[in-house]
């Protein structure tokens, strides 16, 4: 990032003989969400940097004159939570409500918003619904402009460049009026619109026409815009359903979205305008009359289930994977163990340590792991092939068995029983046939290592089964398989192709479940994981072509960019019910085989099952991105017409 004077003006009027004084070399700054990300990126290099985040004169919400005037520095999340804002502008409100997430809403502003002007820029779509007007100022005075006149295309305005936003003015509306919101992005938080459309309705004093209605329409074209002719359409018409149904494909005709917008394509915003300016004016008209029309939305969405289910190895197939372990128990009783299995956060170092306190009876706390660094740990293999539970499991289990052999020898000696009556117990060894004869274990490696001169030790080297298959095809390439299934349940709105998962069973035969928490937690991970791919994360784009590489081919597997890679958000979490199930493993530790990979495996092709149950369209190709899904609808009911079309040119 380039150096650059930073300025903090303790007033407008500062702010405002800086910027004459700087020009376009200066950049306003208010919660800096846009201006910070713009920098880092390089977009651009302001000399000065003008912040005027502290301006607490510009910070206010008041209703004065017939309008709601919003200072430049209210915050989104200022706006979202203002019950004035609420009553008089319930659109705004919403727009501020479904900006980004609460970090990036505490800091951003409305005059940021305006400042930035891009297409989908929310709280300009929630000011364009009430036909607001932006007051600026300059050392030549104050101005009003109207939005149109204010945004003059794609990221640009109309402020002189020693003009500050100072606030905007929205007219509070009269009696029987309602506004509404609607969004589509690539996840329910965190995200720039697709699509998106805001609109106010005021009716006549009966409450059956609509004498005004405004549309706002965002992210489809050059600036936010009005959608004048559904506006037209709808004025003067009884205000019903049936009438907002009628006109709504003229908002898919205002729209006219660039031909090069990443988000999704021309087509797909202009598909779903209509779509989204419909529901803003439904919701506009609900909040009129006090009547919620969004239920009825959802009880029209398209419900499915689908399910899936997968085998997977707990070690590597056909491939040698062992791992070994150093143990040593010390003259305290304490124990250390060594491997290279390394935990990258997995969780498989507590396993390691909960394994080795069961195998020797002493508390967890009494353990500890060291898995750190390759120059003084044994071999292992990687942690791959969520092979660690298993096969660091047992190498523990192998080495904890001569640790224990040392303890039984020790305590043999001391307490003169026979080494095949101990066990261990509890801390203790113990002749388990007269149980009063025991000692204390760390007192036995004590023993062990000052009278009889031995340290109990253990080293061992687990080795699964991983034989290469014969020319035949047979062998024992993997030690041993677990088992995943997932139903998923969902809603496919037929009429924006967005999916959502409604509800999500999954389950795992981990074998044992060494830690419950962790494979809980494995399980949950895997299946948010997993949704994401199934319906937004677009990270190899053109890989699936049967065209051979695209132009934009990306031979590093990385997302042509962080908006495309959109990982699914604590928001976009469905009802989720995980499980596991224990069917031990003879061959593993404790029975245990694994709780790894597998997790994400069947999420997926169960969203995409349960989507072909939904519609009846069967997709290929992941994501199930909205746009997908409503093409495929759109050519599973031409192809519908097909058997007419036979008919008309006398085909049978
Ligand atoms: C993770 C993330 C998620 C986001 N999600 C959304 C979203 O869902 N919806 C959305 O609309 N936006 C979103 N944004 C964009 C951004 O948060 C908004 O545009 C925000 O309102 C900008 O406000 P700010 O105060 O941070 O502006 P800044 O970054 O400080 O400024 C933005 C522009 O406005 C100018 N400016 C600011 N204040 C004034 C003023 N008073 N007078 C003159 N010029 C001024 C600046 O010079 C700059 O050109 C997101 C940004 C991030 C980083």
């Amino acid at each position: 990032m380039r150096d650059f004077e930073y300025l903090a003006p303790k007033s407008v009027t500062e702010a405002i003989e800086l910027l004459a004084r700087h020009g376009s070399r200066a950049m306003v700054m208010a919660g800096g969400t846009d201006v910070m990300v713009w920098m880092n990126k390089r977009d651009i290099s302001p000399e000065h940097l003008i912040y005027i985040g502290d301006l607490e004169e510009l910070r206010y919400i008041r209703e004065d004159g017939g309008s709601l005037r919003i200072g430049a520095l209210t915050t989104q999340a200022e706006l979202a939570s203002s019950q004035l804002v609420r009553e008089k502008a319930a659109a705004l409100a919403a727009a501020a409500q479904n900006c980004a997430g609460p970090q990036v809403r505490n800091l951003a502003t409305i005059g940021g918003n305006l400042g930035a002007a891009t297409p989908a820029g929310d709280l300009i779509l929630g000011l364009a619904a009430f036909d607001a007007r932006v007051k600026v100022r300059g050392p030549g005075g104050e101005r009003e402009l109207s939005l149109e006149e204010f945004l003059v295309g794609p990221q640009q305005n109309s402020l002189a460049k020693d003009e500050l936003i100072i606030e905007a003015v929205v007219p509070v509306p009269p009696e029987k009026s309602g506004s509404g919101f609607q969004k589509l992005g690539k996840r329910k938080a965190m995200t720039i619109s697709t699509a998106s459309a805001a609109a106010s309705v005021r009716l006549s004093a009966d409450g059956k026409t609509f004498d005004q209605v405004i549309v706002a329409l965002g992210a489809l074209g050059p600036t936010v815009m009005r959608s004048k002719s559904f506006e037209d359409a709808l004025k003067g018409q009884s205000a019903t359903l049936e009438t907002i149904d009628k006109f709504r494909f003229l908002a898919g005709g205002d729209a006219c979205p660039s031909p090069r917008a990443r988000r999704a394509s021309a087509w797909y915003r202009c598909e779903v305008a209509a779509v989204l300016a419909a529901r803003a004016v439904e919701d506009a008209l609900g909040a009129a009359i006090g009547q919620d029309f969004s239920a009825a939305r959802t009880a029209k969405k398209a419900r499915g289930k689908g399910v899936a289910g997968c085998i997977y190895s707990s070690t590597v197939p056909g491939f040698p994977n062992p791992c070994a372990v150093n143990m040593q128990m010390r003259e305290d009783g304490t124990v250390v163990v060594q491997t290279g299995a390394c935990d990258i956060g997995q969780g498989s170092t507590t396993v390691l340590t909960q394994m080795t306190a069961e195998a020797l009876a002493i508390p967890y706390e009494q353990v500890t792991v060291y898995t750190a660094d390759t120059g003084v740990t044994p071999y292992d293999f990687g942690t791959v092939s969520s092979r660690l539970t298993f096969v660091g499991g047992n190498a523990v289990i192998k080495a904890a068995a001569q640790v224990r052999d040392v303890l039984f020898q020790a305590a043999s000696a001391n307490l003169g029983v026979p080494i095949d009556n101990l066990i261990l117990e509890a801390g203790m060894v113990r002749d388990k046939y007269d149980p009063e004869r025991a000692m204390p274990i760390g007192g036995a490696a004590r023993f062990a290592q000052f009278a009889l001169k031995k340290l109990a030790i253990g080293s061992a080297y687990y080795y699964p089964k991983s034989s290469a298959p014969d020319e035949n095809m047979q062998g024992e390439p993997i030690a041993s398989f677990y088992y995943h299934a997932t139903v998923a349940e969902v809603e496919v709105d037929t009429e924006t192709g967005v999916v959502e998962v409604a509800k999500l069973y999954a389950a795992v035969d981990c074998g044992k479940a060494i830690n419950p928490m962790f494979v809980e937690g494995q399980v949950d991970g895997g299946a948010i994981q997993a949704i994401g791919w199934a319906l937004r994360e677009d990270s190899h784009p053109g890989l699936t072509s049967a065209d051979g590489p695209p132009a934009n081919f990306n031979p590093d597997f990385m997302p042509i960019d962080l908006e495309s890679y959109a990982l699914a958000t604590s928001m976009d979490m469905p009802e989720m019910h995980g499980a596991y199930v224990e069917v031990p493993e003879p061959e593993g530790p404790f029975g245990a085989k694994a709780a790894g990979e597998i997790v994400a495996n069947t999420a997926a092709p169960a969203v995409f099952n349960a989507i072909y149950d939904a519609v009846g369209v069967r997709l290929f190709d992941m994501p199930a991105s909205p746009e997908k899904v409503l093409k495929a609808l759109q050519d599973k009911a031409e192809m519908a017409k097909a058997p007419t079309m036979r008919q008309e040119v006398g085909v049978e």
